[in-house]
């Protein structure tokens, strides 16, 4: 097998999107990947959770290494100044060392993670979220703005009303998390309206500082999940997306493995949460 080139990462625009599913507990080892800051994180969750917590953040660590030729372990995270208030402690996530121009934005669902990364010190933001029922309706009016919940209200049946909402969940909070404001903020000012399959979307929103202009882009990562990717409109090049495991360990990825394909009997309940946090 010959090792896959990743290095385009650094060019100008370009984004890589890998998703994945955590698929069984972290072992002692891949334990001691993790910060202390982690382990005590997955311990204040519920067995579950924290399993999938620790699963996707070693499987972070372990790609992000990989790009920057790095132990996983060796990784220390930490937050950009909030674009409103200048407050470190609710920016959006970084990497604080190894000293990189590399950016991140990390989303789970339940047993599911998807990673953007991006050169350049470039914004980049994704969203990902596993279809869970839940009422539409009463959700949909705190979130959508008026065309885009007229779009919803067209749609027949409650798994079409879904779709939508979720489709444009996704993209809102994308846009956010590049923004870095998270969800501080009046989301349905956030207007992502665009009929399905209409292509990258270019959303305004501003901060009070940071760019303007972001480019969304929805993406498919599985059955049964919604996701979608924002990055700077001055800097939007070519997505790649990276469906598969990360490789076991930095720099030698392993041959591809489609999700399609992994046992999905670990756990038996996938946990019903959604946490962007990366701390
Ligand atoms: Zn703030």
């Amino acid at each position: 097998m010959s090792a896959e080139d990743f290095s385009d990462v650094f060019d100008a625009g370009v984004t890589h999107v890998w998703w994945g599913t955590v698929t069984e507990p972290v072992g002692p080892d891949g334990a001691l990947v993790l910060s202390a800051e982690e382990r005590t994180a997955a311990r204040t969750m519920t067995t579950e959770a924290g399993a999938y917590y620790s699963g996707a953040h070693l499987a972070v660590r372990r790609i992000l290494a990989g790009y920057l030729g790095t132990g996983p372990a060796a990784l220390h995270f930490g937050r950009l100044r909030c674009p409103e208030c200048a407050d470190p402690g609710h920016g959006a996530p970084c990497i604080v060392r190894p000293s990189t121009e590399l950016s991140f934005s990390l989303s789970r669902s339940g047993p599911h993670w998807l990673l953007g990364v991006t050169g350049g010190g470039r914004r980049i933001g994704v969203d990902l979220e596993q279809v869970l029922g839940f009422d539409t309706a009463s959700v949909a009016p705190s979130v959508l703005s008026d065309r885009e919940l007229a779009h919803l209200r067209e749609e027949d049946g409650p798994a079409a009303q879904l779709a939508v909402f979720l489709r444009y969940w996704t993209r809102k909070e994308a846009v956010l998390k590049a923004s870095g404001v998270g969800l501080m903020t009046d989301v349905r000012a956030v207007d992502v309206h665009a009929p399905p399959g209409s292509g990258p979307l270019l959303v305004h929103h501003a901060a009070a500082t940071g760019p303007a202009a972001w480019v969304v882009e929805d993406l498919a990562v599985g059955p049964g999940r919604y996701a979608a990717v924002a990055r700077e409109a001055s800097a939007a090049g070519p997505v790649r997306l990276i469906g598969r495991q990360p490789p076991a360990g930095h720099g030698r990825p392993e041959p591809p493995e489609p999700l399609q394909t992994r046992s999905t009997t670990w756990p038996a309940q996938p946990h019903a949460t959604s946490s962007h946090s990366m701390t």
